[in-house]
């Protein structure tokens, strides 16, 4: 049997039907009814003269709207191309424009951003606004998808090897790429994600990472597979995010680290409380050791860690404690959950030197994190350059420094450009980070190299401070001190309101250090 998306919605349909599929701003939809949709769709794609392998965008926060694009576009073996949603019009042009896309499918919140740049779509036939909206002079979907048949819709031949997205990566270190990933990757590795978070039909998930984003894009696949109930989550704030958990029992979630800092700040003024319990939290992009303990002391959640990039579908790592390790004193184990954790089920994951060799699995030794899986993608759209400098016989390089411990436990130091060289050695930005979190003032902080004339360079932190707190740059210089190595404590702070982010919630560190280069280099 070719492994091939359409195949987790037959399932859900079939086994659960008649369950609640999707809740999303008051709309309660089951399975069954969610297909009939997702049918309409298919249709209503085929009418517009969308054909296998065409690329089909869209530009929406986690909706209804946007869950069944994912099977409505898959039954017809056409490519979705989700955008962030926090780009800027040209960001826009530039990739509807480079992935050829037929039609666009836009939130009307967000149409604004594509009224600018209209004239200049070159492949774009026809925008779609979700939604009704008698201003904007485009298709309202509402009505467009009524006059289809929600009657099973003929599915062409699909083979596990076809594209099924281009991802655009999250553009933190420079320009998004859009990154190839086939049916089998998708299917594959929700396969071996369903395991590891252990998703179940008893599962209520919160769709707090955006859909658009590789994070969130997974999860249509496993939770839908299983027969999960799917709620829809416009943005991501935190008396929303508690209001949700409540009202439907949500139990997983799925968030970028700085969402849940947002989250432990709301739980500390106003202890909401929640009658039944939240099984896991899952969060990749390097969580502070202090979100880790907070989690799962304060909140009483489980806190699972895991690691992956958009070129791997993405997870490749996961931070589990095994039953032989629970009599571990707590504090121990929270301390191996804020590691990155070992290699999934079918992912090999390797840290080589320079020469492509393994490093000592010493906990110490700092090497390229390579991995070889089902999850590895196709290939860069239209970059075959980048595609043989990223895979290498097989392998992906991620531009992700780490070290292994005796247990085979991965360890992500830092990414290989924001690694901090001084004096010869190298500091890890997300190590230093990791301590200012615990200090009492600090809200967020992010820490980049800073010219120096002695060292070349030193850890310097952009910190944002919690309200109703006080902190000097000497107080945080001298607490780094007394916590690290004097060598990797920071010898400057900036203090500022807020800090750059992508809209997977990743601070932007490329930025803060280009500003910080031009007024100080
Ligand atoms: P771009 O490639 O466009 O610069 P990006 O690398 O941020 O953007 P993503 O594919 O969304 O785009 O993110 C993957 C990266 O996120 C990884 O390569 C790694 O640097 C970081 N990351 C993910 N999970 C973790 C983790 N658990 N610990 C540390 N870093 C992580
Ligand atoms: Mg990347």
């Amino acid at each position: 049997v070719p492994l091939v998306l359409t195949q987790f919605l037959d399932r859900a349909v079939a086994l659960y039907g008649d369950k609640t599929g999707v809740i999303c701003e008051e709309r309660e939809l089951t399975y069954l009814q969610l297909n009939e949709r997702v049918n309409q769709l298919s249709h209503g794609l085929k009418a517009l003269g969308v054909q296998k392998g065409d690329r089909v965008a869209y530009l929406a926060p986690n909706t209804l709207e946007m869950l069944e694009g994912f099977y409505g576009v898959f039954q017809l073996g056409a490519i979705m191309v989700p955008l962030n949603i926090r780009l800027k019009p040209d960001d826009y042009l530039f990739i509807l424009n480079h992935s050829e896309s037929k039609v666009l499918f836009v939130d009307q919140e967000l149409y604004h951003l594509i009224v600018p740049i209209k004239d200049k779509l070159e492949t774009v036939e026809k925008i779609i606004v979700h939604y009704k909206d008698s201003d904007t002079n485009e298709i309202a979907y509402d009505e467009w998808l009524a006059q289809f048949s929600n009657t099973p819709f003929e599915r062409p031949e699909i083979d596990e090897n076809d594209v099924c997205s281009l991802l655009y990566t999250s553009g933190t270190t420079g320009n998004p790429k859009g990154v190839m990933l086939t049916h089998r990757n998708n299917y594959l590795h929700a396969l071996v994600t369903m395991h590891h978070l252990r998703v179940s039909d008893r599962d209520n998930y919160l769709h707090v990472l955006p859909m658009f984003h590789v994070n969130g894009w997974g999860s249509p696949f496993y939770y839908t597979a299983n027969g999960a109930t799917h709620i829809c989550l416009r943005k991501a704030a935190p008396e929303l995010i508690f209001d949700c958990i409540k009202k439907y029992r949500v139990n997983v979630m799925h968030m970028a680290p700085t969402v849940l800092n947002s989250l432990l700040q709301y739980y500390e003024q106003h202890v909401p409380a929640i009658d039944h319990p939240v099984r896991v939290v899952i969060a990749g992009s390097a969580p502070p050791p202090a979100f880790v303990t907070r989690v799962e002391k304060e909140l009483g959640w489980e806190f699972i860690q895991v690691y992956g990039m958009t070129e791997s579908s993405p997870l490749s790592t996961v931070s589990t404690i095994h039953s032989h390790l629970q009599h571990l004193p707590l504090h121990e184990q929270y301390r191996m959950k804020a590691k990155t954790g070992h290699a999934m089920i079918g992912c090999e994951v390797k840290v080589v030197n320079e020469r492509g060799e393994e490093v000592p699995h010493d906990g110490q030794t700092i090497g390229e994190v390579v991995v070889r899986s089902n999850g590895v993608m196709k290939g860069y759209w239209k970059n075959p350059e980048a595609t043989m400098e990223t895979i290498r016989n097989g392998w992906l390089h991620t531009g992700d420094m780490a070290t292994v411990d005796a247990y085979g436990n991965i360890d992500i130091v830092d990414r290989k450009k924001d690694i901090i060289i001084s004096g010869g050695e190298n500091i890890s930005s997300i190590e230093v980070e990791g301590v200012l979190y615990d200090h009492p003032a600090v809200l967020e902080a992010a820490v980049i190299a800073a010219p120096h004339e002695k060292w070349g360079e030193t850890p310097h932190a952009f910190v944002v401070v919690r309200p109703g707190h006080n902190v000097t740059e000497q107080e945080l210089i001298a607490f780094s001190r007394e916590k690290l190595a004097h060598f990797k404590a920071i010898t400057g702070v900036t203090f500022v309101k807020e800090l750059p982010k992508t809209a997977s919630g990743k601070i932007q560190k490329v930025h803060l250090r280009n500003e910080y280069w031009q007024t100080h280099g």
